[in-house]
């Protein structure tokens, strides 16, 4: 059973992990960022709320991605596990979180923080040219980031369930490192 969280800096390779891991396993990989960007683009009332956060490189309100993830996690097709990246982001996130696998019963997840400097982040952001990618946003998404979503490590390392793997390396020998992080991981 994978239950999977991937911590990680903006541009450090979660979603393209996430998804290679999630395909080789077959569990869904759900990532936020993506179902909000489907809402923006279709145009829903949370998308039209989130939309100017999202440009500015700011979290979203956790309610309306709580909202979000806790109608996804409890599709059918998520009870066989899942890959999450970009939730949580933040303490309250993690909490809510955890309230919601105890409801559903759901045990045993694992967390791997993906390590890449901070400069080689920059770099590949701008590269990636996506529309809230410019230099301010990415600046700001990484301020964010440092200032929300870093304590989730502590978070989880008291609970001794976090893995942190070097992300500075080719997207085969992450993988690599990945998978050899899994299998290491004891059944719940
Ligand atoms: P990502 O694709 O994960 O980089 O997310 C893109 C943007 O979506 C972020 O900069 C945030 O504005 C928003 N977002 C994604 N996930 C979350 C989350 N868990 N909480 C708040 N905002 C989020």
């Amino acid at each position: 059973m994978t239950r999977l969280i991937f911590l990680g800096a903006p541009g450090v390779g979660k979603g393209t992990q996430a998804s290679r891991l999630a395909q080789k396993v077959g569990v869904p990989h759900i990532s936020t960022g993506d179902l909000l960007r489907t809402a923006v683009s279709q145009q829903t009332p949370l998308g039209s709320k989130a939309k100017a956060y999202m440009d500015q490189g700011q979290l979203v309100p956790d309610e309306l991605v709580v909202s979000l993830i806790e109608e996804r996690i409890q599709e059918p097709g998520a009870q066989i596990g899942w890959i999450l990246d970009g939730f949580p982001r933040n303490v309250a996130q993690a909490n809510v979180l955890e309230q919601l696998l105890d409801r559903m019963r759901q045990h045993g997840k694992q967390v791997i923080n993906l390590d890449v400097p901070v400069d080689v982040i920059v770099q590949r952001l701008l590269e990636r040219g996506r529309a809230d990618d410019t230099e301010e946003v990415i600046r700001n998404r990484l301020s964010v980031y440092q200032s929300q979503t870093t304590p989730l490590l502590e978070f989880y390392k008291t609970r001794d369930q976090l893995e942190t793997i070097n992300g500075n390396a080719s997207v085969e020998e992450v993988e690599a490192s990945l998978w050899q992080a899994i299998q290491a991981q004891p059944e719940p």
